[in-house]
């Protein structure tokens, strides 16, 4: 297949297999054809839920298990969220009456019918994940013994009962379950058939469905004859199908389709609820006859859903991820936090800095992340950034490194805020306004930009004894802390020494220096330990440098930030077209573009297309072509195969096999990493990855 005639397919048929779910639960063909409903709900409908297993086991695998952790978060959420949701029918069923009763149907069968999915889906992603470590094979092979006993418990239990190891086996079982259709016999092996995300020949895949569904069909007609199902979720054939149509699937699929992914679940969760309702309206106007009425359950649920749904999806926010987005791994951040802090001697806290909306990361999921991993203390460059940050509940110590002035201190007191003392003049004008201020006094010992020159003493003392300013703290800034040549390290050594020389004439003149700081990102890879209290850290936080230069402690620090676009379109040049602003591109053979939706206005440097500027699709280096646009790009897609609209271009970040570092582009546009990042744009979504 073409990509440009590829669907959202894996996500479209969620909607599939919700409705035929709700189909399970209702019947709708049995008051005609007995035999026709039994092979739509019994048979074909039963590939609803493999479905549904088989493509979480394929997103799993694809993050490599990494997303487990929160897969199992988020699942057990919703899972708490339905059991609340359906208790009041538990109640008026009289299903609450035995606690322990009710709490076995919590962690095994589900609290109301169609709730055994989630229980499932919990156990059974675990035990595949740990299966998935024993290799492919192995892994399916333990699985299908597992499905294999399960089997017999299911639609073959009048068979398998025969046989008396047997049978006293699956009494056990029914001691502690009511069904073997569960996380253990049932739920891993569709999940790694969905992990293995094997994509069959289209012709063989076809076939090999056909063939099962039909050699499915038949087995499940014979079972029923014989009257030996105690269940019928399962079937021997049924991996069989399920396998080939899940990659039928994935080989016509591409991109997503949230609506579907959002109604399906709505579906899912609520058609019991809408049966309910539906039933009781009915009994009550329309008699008995119609209320049971499979198809006019079934044709009810689906209606509230649609009803619901167009209700709910007026609320509905946008995805950030609908153009261009970055995402931020909190993961990633809390690690680079504890690496860093460890790296600090006793005694010294790590101070992370957060202005420029913490690099360009976001600063307040920043901060609340950091909390969450023990940060303490901020430091942002102006009164606004710290604003911001106390509204958004972020408490702690929050330093302002930059000049705000002197009228602003009602503002400094009332957010608390500590503002650094910028020169003696500034000191003395913070102090007039007659508050309580916190502030830290800033010592210039060499970057001769903020900071009262550090031999000075006069001016230090002078603030010192200022009623108005409580100092907390004193520091001072390294400019040449990232340069290991001799002389910048002499320079640095001469500023630490003037430093230290302020800080004991402070100390025997009688004053508290308090907090001490002078490192930041690069005085802590370079410098040995320092007798400090803080170390000002910004972009190591961030887990990059700068750019490339070599430093002296190698610390295990990982990227925290991707920049991420969509695919808009694909066309093709014929050789000697051009395209763009300025025609810039001139097409030197046939030659297929893509249009990604991203630009300068989001922070790219808008040369970075001349200077060899490269994105990542399906894994694959693409160059940029031609002039890049406010919003938009071109990049050649002619070397990679299906490239099609709503497909993800990285821009930084890693995408299979490959990635591109933050230091890599901002080498290529002759800038650091500070600039790009920072300047990475308000429009663009935020995509906080959780941690775990
Ligand atoms: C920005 C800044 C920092 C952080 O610098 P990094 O090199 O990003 O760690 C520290 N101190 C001051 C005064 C700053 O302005």
């Amino acid at each position: 297949m073409t990509g440009s005639k590829k669907a959202p397919l894996l996500d479209d048929c969620r909607v599939w297999a919700a409705v035929f779910v709700a189909a399970i639960h209702t019947s709708p063909l049995a008051a005609w054809t007995p035999a026709g409903d039994f092979f739509l709900t019994r048979v074909l409908a039963r590939l609803a839920v493999p479905f549904f297993l088989m493509a979480s086991g394929y997103f799993l695998a694809q993050s490599g298990w990494r997303t487990l952790g929160r897969f199992v978060k988020k699942s057990s959420l919703l899972y708490g969220g339905c059991v609340l949701l359906y208790l009041p029918l538990n109640l008026l069923a009289g299903q609450v009456d035995s606690l322990p009763d009710f709490l076995r149907r919590l962690f095994f069968d589900g609290t109301f019918y169609h709730l055994w999915y989630f229980p499932a889906v919990i156990l059974g992603a675990v035990l595949a994940r740990q299966l998935s470590r024993l290799g492919t094979v192995p892994a399916l092979s333990i699985a299908g013994l597992l499905y294999l006993a399960g089997l017999g418990g299911d639609s073959y239990y009048g068979l398998a009962v025969q046989i008396p190891a047997l049978d006293s086996f699956y009494q056990s079982v029914f001691q502690a379950v009511s069904h073997t259709r569960n996380g253990l016999f049932y739920a891993p092996l569709f999940l790694l058939i969905g992990a293995a995300g094997k994509r069959f020949p289209r012709r063989a895949a076809w076939r090999g469905f056909l063939l099962s569904l039909a050699a499915m069909t038949a087995e499940g007609f014979w079972l029923r004859g014989l009257g030996v199902q105690r269940h019928d979720s399962m079937y021997l054939f049924l991996p069989l199908c399920a396998a080939c149509l899940f990659s039928l699937i994935l080989d016509g699929s591409q991109g997503r389709n949230r609506p579907a992914r959002q109604f399906s679940l709505l579906l899912f969760v609520l058609h019991p609820w809408c049966i309910a309702l539906a039933r009781s309206a009915a009994a009550r106007t329309l008699g008995p006859e119609i209320a049971d009425n499979g198809l006019f359950q079934f044709s009810s649920a689906l209606v509230a859903a649609v009803l619901l749904w167009s209700v709910l999806s007026r609320f509905a926010r946008p995805d950030p991820k609908v153009r261009a987005w970055r995402e931020i791994d909190s993961e990633a951040l809390a690690h680079n936090a504890s690496v860093l802090q460890a790296a600090l001697p006793e005694g010294c806290r790590l101070m992370a800095v957060l202005k420029a909306d913490a690099y360009g990361h976001g600063a307040i999921q920043a901060a609340r992340c950091l909390r969450k991993a023990g940060v303490r203390a901020f430091a942002i460059a102006c009164l606004s950034e710290g604003i911001a940050l106390r509204r958004a509940g972020v408490r702690g110590t929050i330093l302002i490194l930059g000049y705000t002035p002197p009228e602003e201190v009602p503002l400094l007191c009332r957010w608390r805020l500590t503002q650094t003392v910028a020169d003696l003049p500034h000191g003395r004008a913070l102090a007039a306004q007659g508050r309580r201020l916190h502030v830290h006094l800033a010592l210039d010992t060499g970057m001769r930009r903020l900071g009262v020159p550090a031999g000075d003493r006069d001016a230090i003392a002078e603030l010192y004894r200022l009623p108005g300013l409580v100092i907390d703290g004193v520091f001072s800034h390294l400019p040449v802390s990232d340069c290991l040549d001799a002389d910048s390290i002499a320079y640095t050594e001469e500023q630490l020494h003037r430093f230290y020389d302020a800080i004991s004439w402070i100390r025997a003149a009688g004053w508290n220096p308090g907090s001490v700081h002078i490192q930041s990102s690069y005085g802590l890879w370079n410098l040995p330990e320092q007798p400090c209290q803080y170390a000002r850290i910004g972009i190591a936080l961030y887990g990059v440098q700068s750019s490339g230069v070599e430093v002296r402690r190698v610390l295990d620090l990982r990227p925290v930030l991707s920049l991420r676009a969509r695919v808009a379109c694909v066309r093709t040049l014929a050789e000697g077209e051009t395209a763009g602003y300025g025609r810039a591109f001139r097409a030197e053979r046939e030659t297929r573009l893509a249009v990604v939706t991203i630009g300068y206005a989001d922070g790219l440097p808008r040369d970075l297309s001349q200077r060899g500027g490269e994105v990542l699709i399906h894994g694959r280096r693409c160059p940029m072509a031609g002039r890049m646009c406010m919003d938009q790009l071109l990049v050649d897609v002619t070397g990679v195969e299906s490239v099609s609209p709503g497909d993800t271009a990285t821009l930084i970040g890693r995408d299979g096999e490959d990635a591109i570092t933050a230091e890599a582009l901002a080498a290529q546009c002759g800038t650091i990493t500070n600039e790009l990042l920072s300047r990475l744009g308000g429009r663009l979504g935020n995509v906080l990855i959780p941690r775990g």
